[in-house]
């Protein structure tokens, strides 16, 4: 199999001053081409351990690609590591070198002369242009290993992947395979039990490959096709979608990047109903998500943010006694916040949301303890209490997910 590296160059990004986001971008640039990354190194600005580094790599790895490092400082030291680990020659690169020269003509300043060690590259070396920065890009072919090197700086390198690097390596790998992709998107499942579900198909797949993913609002299962023609590839990710959906179909609501509010919303189009929400511990959250895809207007009422009991008793109209015996947290509470909401807003469907976000339990209850009520054109469709686990936030998330989850069904 063939595998690619990615090594970036810098002591600030192990101090953590910067984030390698050179690496994570090329990575993504590389699965588009269906190359496989196997490795991402970060080294400082050290000769030993960049040399180090790169031997490792060339033990390992057919394409090593790297950024950072060829700018005019001292501690810009990959061209010193690589040189001293092949005993490749170096020269002067002309059309770089005069580039340079322009450049502090341009500027009235002076060039000093580590500034011309920008402008040298390996004998052999592809070199490729960089239209936007001094040092220029370098493909170097040895042993059969495709070297790469690239500038730190974020704009430049990525200029010279997609002009040079991404052109290249299309050609010299002949690339000529489609690759695409899926994402199918699920809420109200866990990642371990979907997994579970689709254990066989998973195992017995490899065209397309299936990658489960837990996200922050649901679990997503990404598909990626390889096939000579766009529509092959887009035949195999259409069976392989069918198979899944067939073992868990029921949690699917969408798929690539629509999101849970948008589905949401169409439905509630389609059919033709309005929904309104009562929000004691989402504190709005829940209708904010809606209001934000365009088009919600047809389909959100409002809401009533109800989180002082007062509220709750005042303009929900929740009777004292409820508030006093059952509690503001409670089946009984969100079902009458539910009903009352689509009353008061005159809605087809009222929600609500009552709980303990925490970190202080209530009325005797532990945090995390939330309650759900849905009202259908005045017939109670669920109440529900729940024990989500987690912080405040995560709590209040979770509350508003499980809101659209209920809906969806
Ligand atoms: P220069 O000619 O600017 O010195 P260089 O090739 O020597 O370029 P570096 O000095 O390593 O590159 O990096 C220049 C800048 O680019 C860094 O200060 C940093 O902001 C950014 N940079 C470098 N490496 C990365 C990386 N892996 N991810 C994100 N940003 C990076
Ligand atoms: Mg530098």
């Amino acid at each position: 199999q063939y595998k690619a590296e990615i090594i970036a160059v810098g002591t600030e990004l192990l101090l953590g001053q910067i984030a390698n986001t050179n690496a994570q971008w090329i990575s993504v640039q590389l699965a588009k081409l269906g190359i496989n990354v196997f490795y991402h190194s970060v080294v400082g600005d050290n000769l030993n351990r960049v040399k180090e580094t790169f031997k490792l790599a060339e033990s390992r790895s057919d394409l090593i690609i790297i950024s950072g490092g060829l700018g005019p400082t001292e501690d810009d030291l990959t061209r010193e590591a690589f040189q001293s680990i092949t005993d490749l020659k170096m020269y002067e690169h002309e059309p770089s070198m005069d580039k340079i020269e322009a450049f502090f003509t341009k500027q009235k300043s002076v060039m000093t002369p580590n500034n011309r060690k920008q402008a040298r590259v390996f004998e052999g070396a592809i070199v490729l242009e960089n239209r936007t920065g001094m040092a220029p890009g370098m493909i170097v072919k040895k042993d059969g290993k495709i070297w790469v090197f690239l500038p730190g700086v974020p704009r430049e390198m990525k200029t010279i992947i997609n002009e040079g690097v991404i052109p290249y390596l299309k050609n010299e790998l002949k690339l000529s395979e489609i690759i695409k992709s899926y994402v199918l998107r699920f809420i109200g499942i866990g990642e371990s039990k979907l997994e579970h579900e689709i254990q066989d198909i998973i195992q017995r797949q490899t065209n397309p490959t299936i990658a489960p993913l837990a996200q922050s609002n649901g679990i997503v299962i990404r598909l990626t096709a390889k096939a000579d023609t766009e529509e092959k590839a887009i035949n195999l990710l259409s069976q392989t979608k069918e198979e899944i959906l067939s073992k868990v179909g029921d949690y699917y609501f969408g798929m690539d990047d629509q999101t849970i509010e948008q589905v949401i919303t169409q439905l509630l189009k389609e059919i033709n109903y309005t929904v309104a929400s009562a929000e004691s511990l989402t504190g709005g959250k829940f209708i904010e998500r809606l209001i934000s895809v365009p088009g919600a207007s047809a389909a959100c009422k409002g809401s009533i943010v109800c989180y002082d009991s007062s509220v709750k008793r005042d303009i929900l109209n929740v009777s004292e006694n409820i508030l006093h015996q059952q509690g503001t947290v409670s089946r009984e509470c969100a079902l009458e916040l539910a009903k009352n909401v689509a009353q008061l807003l005159n809605s087809d469907i009222g929600i609500s949301f009552t709980g303990i976000a925490g970190p202080e339990p209530i009325e005797g209850k532990p945090v995390g303890t939330v309650f759900i009520s849905v009202y259908v054109k005045d017939k109670m469709h669920v109440v529900e209490g729940y024990e989500f686990a987690g912080d405040r936030d995560r709590i209040r998330n979770l509350a508003v997910m499980k809101g659209y989850e209920i809906l969806l069904n």
